[in-house]
């Protein structure tokens, strides 16, 4: 069966009530193809449900200290409710310097060491990261049940992975969070009850890396051959041999923007 997260995601976003001003602003590093479509995803969204939403554009030579200027600016700045940096950003300059500079009630990204650091102790943070939460969100919605369950997580990103394990482990799941250096990797999500995989390798988890029955969350976005959107997962070959699977496109990616959406209004 399919996880739907377009019709889940138009859902949250039909609920979404604006009943005050607010206002995002992305900072936009460098020229990205996949970057501009997400930032012009993320504008549009809110426009439609009238959220104010300004993309700041900067070349790639722009200065650290410049952008962590910019943001003392927006914290100060009343009528800014979010900031969010668009990753990834130009390898010369530091990431976490700059997203660590957002103050974290305005960090709708959930990705400041603040943020994520009370996430780790198990507190609440300001906001959770768009992508984990929207995992979580799809799994609750369609009632899969995390409790003692064997997760496996593939990719240990800090928008993904790490904050997810962090996430499932809260909510009593078994977690195994794996990388590029895990050894027998696909012995360990055979055994998994609910593979999650971020990785970003057009199909590279087919029908015998996986348990039948298994839940499958797919949150790679690739593009293959043929210029086709494409996940990690290879959907043709496991459809039929899975529980549940949220395929890539329509599967994690429009709960990515809606979870955005609801951090920014809550
Ligand atoms: P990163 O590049 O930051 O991390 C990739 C992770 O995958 C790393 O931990 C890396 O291991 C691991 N990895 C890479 N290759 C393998 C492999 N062959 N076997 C096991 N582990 C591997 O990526 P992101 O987390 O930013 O994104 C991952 C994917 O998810 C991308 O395709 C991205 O486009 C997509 N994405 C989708 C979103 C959505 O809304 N649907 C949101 C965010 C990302 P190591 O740490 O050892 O290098």
């Amino acid at each position: 069966m399919l996880l739907d997260g377009k019709v889940l995601a138009d859902k949250i976003l039909s609920e979404i009530k604006v009943n005050k001003k607010y206002k995002l602003v992305i900072i936009y590093i460098g020229d990205n193809y996949a970057s501009s479509i997400y930032t012009m995803r993320k504008k549009k969204v809110c426009e439609k449900l009238g959220i104010d939403c300004e993309i700041l554009r900067y070349s790639f030579s722009i200065k650290e200290g410049e952008i962590v200027e910019k943001i003392k600016e927006l914290n100060l700045n009343k009528k800014v409710t979010g900031i969010m940096v668009q990753l990834p950003i130009p390898k010369d300059l530091d990431t976490f310097k700059i997203i660590n500079t957002i103050d974290p009630s305005k960090d709708v990204d959930g990705l400041t060491a603040y943020n994520q650091g009370l996430l780790l102790q198990g507190q609440k943070p300001y906001y959770y990261p768009c992508t984990p939460l929207g995992i979580l969100t799809l799994l609750k919605y369609y009632k899969i049940p995390l409790q003692g369950k064997k997760v496996v997580i593939v990719g240990r990103s800090n928008i993904v992975g790490k904050p997810l394990a962090v996430m499932l482990t809260r909510e009593n799941a078994t977690v195994t969070l794996c990388h590029s250096k895990t050894k027998k990797l696909k012995e360990i999500t055979k055994k998994a009850d609910i593979l999650i995989s971020a990785i970003g390798k057009v199909k590279y988890f087919n029908k015998r890396n996986l348990k039948e029955n298994s839940v499958v969350i797919d949150v790679g976005i690739n593009r293959n051959k043929d210029g086709k959107i494409v996940g990690d997962v290879n959907f043709e070959r496991v459809k039929d041999i899975v529980k549940y699977i949220a395929p890539v496109p329509g599967g994690v990616g429009p709960l990515t923007i809606a979870s955005l959406m609801k951090n920014i209004v809550s």
